[in-house]
């Protein structure tokens, strides 16, 4: 993320603020300009527990919010509006068109109940996400049932983006045989390979080539994890250069040198969480394969592309 400054007064900015802390005008953040502009028309949602700072497109709702199924706003659907929101900048910026895709992007975030469970997932461009994670602890129980070192908001949002990022450019960012070519045949089963993933012992064999063990399961699987790594990079790569003056080439420009220096910033990122007895933000160390397949990410934006 970048560093913002109050438009009237100067003061600093974060991305999710309302209103400045030094001046307390309100503020709202305008995805177009990237940046805080006063005397414009606010989200509905601003209001709301959600808190939504964006900037109204059609004088009601936000890019980010307009996307989502139901309008009710809700405290458990608080973080994933967060990581929406964030994620949704990064996509604009990378080119990435949200209006208007195909298939449609949507947003379906509920609750289930123990009769009917809500599955995480995407399906021609709805993804679903249950919002029942949005309280810690429930994300933690299922992240350790799941044996995963990383389960957030933020990290749902981007790999389930990942998949329909995927039907939107396969065929015209990436073709289906460079695909294959990197991930392997998406044409495999897949009910029966997350049957196949779920019923294995995690033998650490799939760090060879994969950037997680889910990611082994299945290339769809594999190509939804890589997008989310891109994107959980390029956001802290920007945040080092904007608040620590770690000078990081514009990731978009070229990846390979980006990248060498992700691993010292990914390193000194684990210790410094360490030094406060938190876990590691960035609980992986991708080798040379599913490294290749992060780079397939990047090179298939718009914005490498241009
Ligand atoms: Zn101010
Ligand atoms: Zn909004």
């Amino acid at each position: 993320m970048r560093k913002f400054t109050c438009p009237a007064c100067g003061g600093e900015m974060f991305f999710g603020n309302l209103r400045c802390g030094s001046c307390d005008r309100e503020l709202l953040y305008s995805p177009p300009v990237d940046d805080f502009v006063v005397d414009a028309v606010g989200c509905i949602h601003r209001t709301s527990v959600e808190a939504c700072n964006w900037e109204a497109f059609d004088e009601r709702r936000c890019l980010s919010c307009d996307r989502d199924v139901s309008q009710e706003p809700s405290a458990l659907r608080a973080p994933f509006q967060e990581a929406k929101r964030r994620t949704f900048r990064q996509l604009l910026r990378a080119g990435v068109v949200i209006l208007g895709a195909d298939p449609e992007l949507r947003f379906d975030m509920r609750t289930g109940t123990p009769e009917d469970p809500v599955t995480m997932g995407h399906a021609d461009g709805v993804i679903t996400i249950d919002i029942a994670e949005g309280e810690p602890a429930q994300r933690e129980i299922v992240r350790t049932a799941m044996q995963e070192p990383y389960r957030t908001p933020l990290g749902h949002v981007r790999h389930e983006l990942g998949h329909w990022y995927w039907q939107t450019s396969v065929g015209h960012a990436f073709g289906h045989e460079d695909f294959r070519a990197a991930f392997g045949d998406e044409r495999a089963s897949y009910p029966e390979a997350l049957e196949r993933h779920y019923a294995q012992e995690d033998d650490g064999s799939w760090k060879e080539g994969f950037v997680s063990h889910y990611a082994a399961s299945h290339p769809w699987e594999d190509f939804a994890e890589s997008f989310a790594h891109y994107f959980h990079i390029s956001d802290t790569l920007e945040t080092a250069d904007a608040f620590l003056g770690i000078e990081i080439p514009e990731i978009l420009e070229g990846f390979g040198e980006t990248y060498v220096r992700w691993t010292r910033i990914s390193s000194a990122l684990n210790e410094l969480n360490r030094s406060m007895g938190m876990s590691d933000p960035y609980p992986f160390a991708p080798r040379e394969m599913a490294v290749a397949k992060i780079q397939f990410i990047h090179d298939s934006l718009p914005g490498s592309r241009a």
